[in-house]
């Protein structure tokens, strides 16, 4: 199966599964979307006002600013996937809580293995904590780490949630200016699986092509 359809059976399941958290008469599914070939997935925190009236993720003022930003560093919206950690609305926008995160996981987690992307732009604290757990925001932004996950090297690039940048202009520069790295985190994070992949190879004698004496 494609990687396209392997999403959309993963959105039929999340659509069907009655045990998710904050699925009321008011809010509807907002699943991921985005180029599902793509070297950046960017994990958000959950749908608001506008995503959940249209269904899709970031598409209010705080999906402007990102579409916009990443337009700045020569990327277009298309050319990434974009996603959330909790999939429903939560009632006037409240964090979501650790039960409700955790419920969503195991849906977050099957679709970054379906893209598996080499590079995860976390925006805000509540993604950036599914991977890099006990760290501040205000001390990591704009600083990637490699990490190992599920077998996989990923470059994780915390960022600011955009919705903290349009709140305080400080926050905007440093937003703005942290977006810069992405291009050049993409190179090294790719430049990495490769070397990887090549490490993996099977050797010529592993597949019986040379005599062994
Ligand atoms: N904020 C988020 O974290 N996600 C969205 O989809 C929109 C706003």
């Amino acid at each position: 199966m494609d990687k396209k359809a392997e999403l959309e059976k993963l959105k039929k399941e999340m659509d069907a599964d009655k045990s998710l958290p904050l699925r009321t008469e008011e809010t509807q599914l907002v699943f991921g979307e985005g180029n599902p070939d793509a070297d950046i997935y960017c994990l958000g925190e959950g749908p608001g006002f506008h995503e959940n009236k249209l269904g899709r993720p970031f598409v209010g003022r705080a999906g402007k600013l990102l579409d916009q930003t990443l337009v700045e560093v020569g990327l277009k919206r298309e050319d990434v996937y974009i996603s959330n950690v909790v999939r429903f609305r939560p009632p006037e926008n409240r964090d979501p809580t650790p039960e409700e995160i955790s419920a969503f996981q195991p849906y977050v987690n099957r679709e970054i293995e379906i893209i598996d992307p080499p590079v995860i732009v976390t925006l805000g604290r509540f993604s950036m904590n599914k991977f890099l757990p006990g760290v501040k925001i205000s001390q990591v932004h704009g600083k990637p780490t490699l990490i190992e996950w599920r077998g996989k090297k990923i470059a994780v690039v915390p960022m600011y949630h955009p919705a903290a940048a349009l709140r305080a202009s400080a926050i905007m520069q440093q937003f703005r200016q942290n977006f810069k790295i992405i291009p050049r985190v993409v190179v090294r994070a790719k430049a990495v699986r490769e070397k990887e992949a090549e490490q993996n190879k099977p050797k010529p004698s592993q597949l019986g092509l040379v005599d062994e004496d």
